[in-house]
């Protein structure tokens, strides 16, 4: 192949606060482009995610090493799905890889993924084999948030893999078209479909600075998951509503049909209690989730930007 034609290879990494781990990440980056620089043209779009550390700052000193690199920086903390959103409309690679900035997805594994598109696949997903670097609850959770949400929505996220691919060119035009304000990113790799390679890969342990997401942000993270791809939650109260209404009417037959036999008497002090307390907790469950859908119609009708930038530094 001619330098005319080389293909480019885009990497997208979100940095939030990780002023220690810049460099580092540069470094290690560097070992694996030497391995593809021969048949490859390498990217990386920074994405500087509001950072109120000196991040920014070190990204602009590893520019002046690392010619490849564009920053793009966002006038606020958006969250890690927007700032991946960002990256991908500022990448131009033929194949694009989200990974974290914290190396704690191995930049080795790009190797791999090359590989397998190389071979023809279009997506190639890093699952990620072992849990090792999760807190115990993490493990069990994430493991049941698979299961519920693959059960009840209608595209099945594959289990253990997150935010670290390749994806094709054809993939990240499929998902810029996807309009929505909101972004699960992996339930939109996942929706957006494609032939899928895999490769498995071990997650390594943060070197510097900690994780943004602690248990309650994951918990509200599958919440937001699950209402963006599911409306089963919705329809789960038209038959629960059935049910209660099916067991009152039996209630009130068996109450009609005994006192008119048996004639009325004042003991009932439980039974209603039971029965307005039940009632109007399922009711309040029902509306907090339709709340929950409200306040998704409500977010993507402002139709507001995902992300704005303050600066691309190329
Ligand atoms: N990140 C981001 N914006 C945020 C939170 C995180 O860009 O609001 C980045 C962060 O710099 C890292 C990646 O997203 O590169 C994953 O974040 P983190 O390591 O905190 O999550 P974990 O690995 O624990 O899931
Ligand atoms: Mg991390």
């Amino acid at each position: 192949m001619t330098e005319m034609n080389k293909r480019t290879i885009s990497l997208v990494s979100p940095f939030y606060n990780e002023e220690k781990g810049v460099q580092a990440f540069f470094a290690r980056i560097n070992e694996v482009f030497a391995e593809l620089a021969d048949r490859y043209d390498l990217e990386v779009i920074a994405i500087n995610d509001g950072s109120r550390d000196s991040t920014y700052d070190e990204l602009v000193k590893a520019k002046a090493s690392n010619p490849y690199l564009t920053i793009v920086d966002l006038s606020r903390n958006f969250g890690k799905e927007a700032a991946l959103s960002a990256g991908l409309d500022f990448a131009t690679g033929d194949a694009v890889v989200p990974i974290d900035s914290d190396l704690q997805h191995p930049p080795e594994v790009i190797l791999d993924l090359v590989r397998k598109w190389e071979d023809g696949a279009e997506v190639v997903l890093a699952k990620r084999v072992d849990r090792e670097t999760d807190r115990p609850i993490q493990k069990v959770t994430a493991n049941y948030f698979y299961r519920v949400h693959n059960r009840i929505s209608d595209i099945d996220i594959p289990a253990d893999v997150g935010d670290f691919r390749l994806m094709d060119r054809k993939v990240v035009e499929a998902l810029k078209t996807l309009p929505e304000s909101r972004r699960f990113m992996k339930g939109l790799f996942a929706w957006v479909g494609f032939r899928t390679a895999t490769v498995e890969y071990k997650v390594a342990a943060r070197e510097h600075g900690a994780s943004s997401f602690n248990t309650w942000k994951l918990w509200n993270f599958a919440i937001e998951g699950i209402t963006s791809f599911s409306s089963v939650p919705l329809r789960v109260w038209t038959y629960l509503g059935c049910a209660v209404s099916a067991i009152s009417f039996l209630y009130a037959a068996y109450l009609l049909i005994k006192t008119v036999l048996f004639g009325s008497d004042l003991p009932g002090y439980a039974s209603i209690m039971i029965t307005v307390l039940f009632a109007s907790g399922v009711q309040l469950i029902g509306i907090g989730v339709l709340g929950e859908y409200v306040g998704r119609i409500f977010t993507e009708s402002k139709n507001r930007p995902v992300y704005i930038v303050r600066d691309v530094i190329k």
